[in-house]
């Protein structure tokens, strides 16, 4: 699972193109993460504003 600073994040939508597992949304709430995610990085490196980091 990812970890979304909502702070930085200024809901682009790029990310959510970029995930294989399509597990990012973007909703009224901002950028929500599902139980897709493998947790494979590919978002967090793609996110022009350093919104994401990888939950342990
Ligand atoms: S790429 Fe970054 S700024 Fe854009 S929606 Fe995703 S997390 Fe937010
Ligand atoms: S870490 Fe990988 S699987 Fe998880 S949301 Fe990001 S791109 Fe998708």
């Amino acid at each position: 699972m990812i970890e979304v600073n909502k702070n930085l994040c200024m809901r682009c939508g790029g990310c959510v193109a970029t995930c294989p597992k399509a597990a990012l949304t973007l909703t009224e709430h901002g950028l929500e993460c599902d139980n897709r995610c493998v947790s494979c990085g590919t978002c967090v490196n793609f996110c022009p504003v350093g919104a994401l980091k990888v939950k342990k």
